[in-house]
């Protein structure tokens, strides 16, 4: 059996059946073709992965490196091997002077899987610079390459959550770049800076994230547990006749977003554990491992706070971390 605490950042202490690190891409035809029929879980950083108990399967764990790049007048274009870091990515971009990734920095996990939920922060989303994907498909022992466009790129979301869920394994992304990149600083506290550089607003991304989000590293955590829901302006305005000051971004005429950690906050969950599973203190929308928490204290916890939201503001919450039981993805 494998250990999987030091491979997913809530740091359960979850174990697997077996583990297979794919270092090239060679590997993945006589992988798959091995365990075809079986239970396995595809892996990177584990930064959005929770093992809430053992996995009865085998751990695919991504390790594919490398970066080309090129440009003409008007674009960088990188490709990037699905196993690089993210963080480092948006690093090393910046110190070459090509930008448009600085908003999203010190997002953990591998660049393979920044587009399956299309990461995203400070009003900014990757899919926008994803010329296309290519990946691997295990059913039909290929190489595809899919657009941009194809890929679906929705709030949290894309194709590879959905339709080709457990069939692909990313190997690359395709990113294009324009050289006439124009900062985005529409969020605070952003907007607060005058005339920003891209590195200000690196600097300021990481000082803001430091100061709010707990280190996975210190305190287990998967970053923000839910989505925050987008609603109809009819159950907006209704929640609004009991909430006055209640937060909100307008998606578009028929729907509104609301923070879900200002929805669990009005509850009062702030602090509150449960079987060494808490809600953070400072940041509601993160729950963290206080060191000696499972899977069980997790579940009870989302439930109850999942279920709370549900009866006091007739919102139904969904997880943006993805839940590992022993057979695959769990439901809240
Ligand atoms: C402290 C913290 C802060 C965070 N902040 C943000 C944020 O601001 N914005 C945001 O969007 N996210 C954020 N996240 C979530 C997380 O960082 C991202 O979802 C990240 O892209 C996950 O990468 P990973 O390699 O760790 O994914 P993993 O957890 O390893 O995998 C995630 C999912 O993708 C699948 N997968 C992984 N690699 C591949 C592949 N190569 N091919 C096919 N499927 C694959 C897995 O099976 C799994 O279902 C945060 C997480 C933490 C811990």
């Amino acid at each position: 059996m494998i250990s999987l605490k030091e491979l997913h950042t809530f740091g359960f202490d979850s174990l697997a059946e077996s583990l297979i690190e794919i270092v090239h891409r060679d590997q993945l035809v006589p992988t798959f073709r091995t365990l075809k029929g079986q239970q396995y879980y595809l892996l990177g950083e584990g930064s959005n992965s929770v093992f809430l108990e053992d996995y009865l399967g085998t751990i695919v764990l991504n390790k594919l490196t490398g970066i080309q790049r090129h440009q003409d007048d008007a674009f960088f274009y990188l490709s990037v091997a699905s196993g690089e870091s993210w963080h480092d990515l948006v690093k090393s971009t910046l110190s070459m002077g090509i930008y448009g990734f600085e908003n999203l920095a010190l997002i953990p996990g591998t660049v393979g899987a920044a587009p399956i939920q299309n990461i995203g922060a400070y009003g900014v989303e990757i899919g926008t610079f994803i010329e296309s994907v290519e990946y691997f498909d295990i059913d039909s022992s290929s190489f595809i390459v899919i657009s941009g466009d194809d890929c679906k790129f929705e709030y949290r979301d894309s194709i590879f959550k959905n339709a080709l869920f457990q069939k692909a394994v990313i190997t690359q992304v395709n990113f294009k770049l324009p050289k006439q990149n124009v900062v985005e600083q529409t969020y605070a506290p952003l907007n607060q800076l005058a005339d920003p550089s891209p590195l200000d607003i690196f600097n300021e991304v990481v000082k803001v994230r430091s100061e709010k989000l707990p280190d996975p590293k210190k305190l287990g955590n998967a970053g923000s547990f839910y989505k925050n829901p987008i609603v109809t302006i009819k159950q907006f305005e209704n929640i609004q006749t009991r909430y006055d000051s209640v937060p909100h971004f307008r998606i578009d005429n028929s729907n509104v977003k609301i923070p879900a950690a200002w929805l669990i906050d009005q509850l009062g969950y702030k602090g509150k554990s449960c079987l060494g599973v808490k809600c953070h203190e400072r940041q509601p929308l993160v729950l963290v491992n206080e060191g000696n928490g499972n899977g069980k204290g997790l579940l009870m916890l989302a439930r109850k706070i999942k279920l709370d939201v549900s009866q006091n503001f007739s919102i139904d919450l969904e997880n943006e971390v993805r839940l590992v039981g022993n057979n695959g993805l769990v439901n809240l």
